[in-house]
């Protein structure tokens, strides 16, 4: 093992020793003055709560102690990815802390209006690769749908910023708004796999959503129905049984859920989860590796344990893609070669998830991960296992 080696596993053992910082039971909210009488049953109802997240200063700053940076910045997030915060999340801040790895998800800070270099509008090109409106055709055989620009809550390193937001959505008659979408889909029959994402699919009342998947569900050739979402995590209420029994009409619907630290694991969104894990619907996670949330190896660790402890497959971890005003979140990339490092070969393989870039410019998603190929000559592979443990395989 080298010395390099050596140092990082020490650190390793250390971080794991170190006090948990995280406190699972999010604060009662009706211990908190503005929702003292709020009615149990209001609370778990998704529209109330959307209906009362938090968007201004002045309801945050009842529940948390602001610093000055987020003062600032929500000052600056008008209009476009303005604040929203549910108040099931807002439960879940730190009230002292404005380093708490939810707060920094959901509060802008006045960094956000720094754009650095290399930084982009749509950094995907997923503008570019789009045949129909609401639509990215980017791989052979699978498509993006882009459902709606809302989602329950807005997190401050979005990916799309250019899209989604808080915002009227485009007068366009609701009826046909999918239309191109789906023609073209049903005229491409190399599509077998439809990803419904957003913002965030989940936040569309039940008979728009329904509407949507019968539409995919209805074309013969797509064989795959995914979903992407973060709502069991920002907005576990949205998960009713209405919700997970008419998926159960349209199996077989996979679900990816945007989950990026252990303290978003609470009980109730385990229950969200478990409702949808029961009604058949397979989940894995996606992470966007985040500085100072969960770019180090012990946090990211201990999230895709506790994912699988709630039958969520971790799927992947996106390197934090070049998009405006996101550069206090981006991470080098040797950060997430490093967590790749220490879970594959420590942990059970099915905590592994791939980390991938996404290829700036429209390149898709390429993994990266540590090189375990030392060498390669004809008939012979010269290897490392993850202990640094050197082995020959003769083909
Ligand atoms: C991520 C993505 C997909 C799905 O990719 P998988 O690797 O199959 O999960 C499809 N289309 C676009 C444009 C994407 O960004």
């Amino acid at each position: 093992m080298s010395n390099l080696q050596a140092a990082e596993n020490q650190k390793l053992q250390q971080e794991v020793v170190l006090p948990q910082r995280t406190t699972r039971k999010p604060r009662d909210y009706q211990q908190v003055s503005i929702y003292k009488d709020v009615n149990p049953l209001d609370w778990e109802d998704w529209h109330w709560q959307i209906k009362n997240r938090i968007c201004t200063k002045d309801v945050l700053s009842q529940i948390i102690k602001l610093s000055p940076e987020e003062e600032k910045g929500i000052d600056k997030a008008k209009g476009r990815l303005s604040m929203a915060i549910t108040p099931y999340w807002g439960m879940l801040l730190d009230p002292e802390d404005p380093t708490c790895p939810l707060r920094r998800q959901a509060i802008p800070v006045a960094e956000e209006f720094i754009v650095s270099p290399h930084e982009m509008t749509d950094p995907c090109a997923e503008d570019r690769d789009s045949p129909a409106p609401h639509l990215v055709h980017r791989y052979p055989d699978r498509v993006l749908l882009l459902s709606t620009d809302h989602c329950a809550m807005y997190c401050r390193h979005c990916t799309r910023r250019r899209l989604v937001g808080d915002h009227e959505e485009k007068e366009e008659n609701a009826q046909n708004r999918f239309d191109a979408a789906i023609e073209y889909i049903k005229s491409n029959r190399k599509i077998r796999d439809v990803l419904i994402s957003g913002g965030d699919p989940l936040i569309l009342e039940d008979d728009a959503l329904e509407d949507l998947i019968q539409k995919v569900r209805s074309i013969s050739h797509v064989e795959l129905l995914r979903l992407g979402t973060r709502v069991p995590v920002t907005l576990p209420q949205r998960v009713t049984e209405k919700l997970v029994n008419m998926f159960k009409k349209y199996s077989p619907i996979w679900i990816s859920i945007h989950f990026n630290h252990p303290k978003e694991i609470t009980k109730r969104c385990k229950i969200a989860c478990d409702m949808l894990s029961e009604a058949g619907l397979p989940l894995g996670s996606q992470t966007v590796l985040l500085k100072g949330i969960n770019d180090r190896p012990y946090i990211m660790k201990k999230l895709v344990h506790e994912l699988l402890q709630i039958r969520v497959r971790p799927y992947y971890i996106y390197q934090c893609d070049p998009v405006r005003g996101t550069q206090h979140f981006r991470t080098p990339v040797a950060a997430g070669i490093n967590i790749m490092e220490k879970l594959r070969g420590h942990t059970s393989g099915y905590a592994v998830p791939t980390y991938v870039i996404d290829g700036p410019g429209g390149g898709g998603k390429i993994p990266v991960g540590p090189n375990y190929i030392l060498s390669q000559a004809k008939g012979k592979y010269v290897l490392r296992n993850y202990k640094g443990k050197i082995y020959t395989y003769l083909e």
